[in-house]
């Protein structure tokens, strides 16, 4: 089954080839994340130039129209969209905290949680924004 992620902004397809591709910001640095499109899977790949230390919050952003992808149910979480043929799109959320373990899928009323860390968000309210 392949997963496609898109930019709630913009819809660009976010994931053109296997990795999910986002820009990132960390104060005054910019640089590109590649994710895996793989729900609870959390190896990245980071270019030296764009060095990352765990509990860094790095700001994301869609690659292909700027927009940022900070979430409205929590700050601390970006947001992207599965889109899957057939389906409705379906809110995918995760943590902005590098080295935080945490997605979560929205899919109906219900909330499905990947990651060592996801219980940190149990109180976020996904629905209430
Ligand atoms: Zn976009």
């Amino acid at each position: 089954m392949k997963w496609n992620y898109a930019c709630p902004h913009c819809g660009a397809t976010l994931n053109p080839h296997t990795k999910v591709i986002l820009a990132a910001r960390r104060g005054k640095r910019r640089g590109l994340i590649l994710l895996s499109p793989q729900p609870g899977n959390y190896r990245s790949i980071i270019h030296e130039s764009f060095p990352l230390a765990g509990g860094e919050m790095v700001e994301f952003s869609c690659p292909a129209c700027g927009h940022a992808l900070t979430s409205a149910a929590a700050s601390r979480l970006a947001e992207i969209l599965l889109v899957r043929p057939g389906q409705p799109p379906r809110r995918v959320e995760f943590s902005r905290v590098y080295g935080e373990h945490a997605t979560f899928i929205l899919d109906g009323e219900n909330v499905v949680p990947y990651g060592d860390d996801a219980g940190v968000y149990e109180r976020v309210n996904f629905f209430g924004c």
